[in-house]
């Protein structure tokens, strides 16, 4: 499953974190994914317990926040959302635009650590 090793990145990232932090354990991690980033919310939460399964991060929630991507639309002269990559075209005034301006991210937006006396 594609969405098992980019969580297992995102499991190893957690847990240098954790390590250098001195945490006894997470309490929950954000995700920024781009509804281009070819990950899909859904497999990402069944793969989640799998990835975390044995490390720091077992027990920790996912929230994952979704960026809806957008291209850069000359002729409007600001960001439209598209649903398809093939589709860079302006879905308000139909000028072909090349230009992806979000919609691609993977990345940890955050991670709750839980520290001894803290919390
Ligand atoms: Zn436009």
């Amino acid at each position: 499953m594609h969405e098992l090793g980019l969580l297992r990145s995102v499991v190893t990232a957690v847990e240098r974190a954790a390590t250098t932090a001195g945490a006894t354990g997470v309490e929950a991690v954000g995700l920024r994914v781009g509804t281009l980033s070819g990950a899909e919310p859904q497999a990402l939460d069944g793969a989640w317990p799998i990835a975390t399964a044995g490390t720091v991060v077992d027990g920790a929630r996912l929230e994952i926040e979704q960026v809806q991507a957008a291209v850069w639309c000359p002729g409007c002269g600001c960001d439209q959302p598209v649903d398809e990559f093939y589709a860079l075209v302006c879905p308000a005034c139909g000028t072909p635009s090349g230009t992806l301006v979000r919609g691609r991210e993977f990345a940890v937006a955050y991670a709750d650590l839980e520290t001894p006396g803290h919390g």
